[in-house]
Formats: C-alpha cells, structure tokens, sequence
C-alpha cells in the first residue's frame, strides 16, 4: 500500500470535500453530478437522486487479492514479451540465412 503513487494525503484530498473542510463525501447528487458531504446536502434537499455512497474502502483481504492478480497479470505480460523477442530473433536468424 505505501509502495501505491496515491499518497495517504492525496486520498484525503479526494475524500474530503472543499466547501466544509474537514467533512467526507457522504453522498452523490445524481441531479448535479456532484459528491456532497452532509453540510452540502442541505443545499440538495430538493434534488431527486441524493444517493449514499457505498464504503469502498478494501479491506486488508481484498487488497492483498488485488496485488496478487496485479502480479498474475504482470507476470503474462512479461511472458509474452519474452515470446515476442525470441521470435523476432529466430525471425532475423532465418533472414540473415536468406540472405
Ligand atoms: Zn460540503
Ligand atoms: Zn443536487
């Protein structure tokens, strides 16, 4: 997790909404596209579509699920590369016979 380029400060930057410092995004206002915090939805009261948001926040047990199939992925691509480069060589060698 520390390793990821989204600092902590940066998450909170995200979460955190600029109007009422120090407040979450709470909700989603379907009407204006927009994330509220519970102060802002008092100015959304007559907006049709106020959803909550859902805690998205992984766990420990999903991120490590996420970083394995992170892995599992990057490991296939490191293998088809290696089965590109080698069949460029043998792609070269047999021109270079031709030749
Ligand atoms: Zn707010
Ligand atoms: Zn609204």
């Amino acid at each position: 997790m520390e390793k990821w380029p989204v600092a902590m400060a940066t998450q909170e930057f995200l979460e955190n909404c600029e109007v009422h410092k120090g407040k979450k995004f709470a909700l989603f206002c379907e009407d204006h596209s927009q994330l509220c915090c519970h102060t802002c939805d008092l100015s959304h009261r007559q907006c049709s579509k106020v959803t909550p948001i859902a805690n998205t926040t992984l766990s420990a047990s999903d991120d490590q699920q996420l970083s394995a199939e992170i892995n599992t992925i990057l490991d296939q691509l490191m293998k088809l590369q290696a089965y590109w480069k080698s069949n460029l060589e043998s792609l070269q060698v047999s021109y270079k016979k031709r030749l």
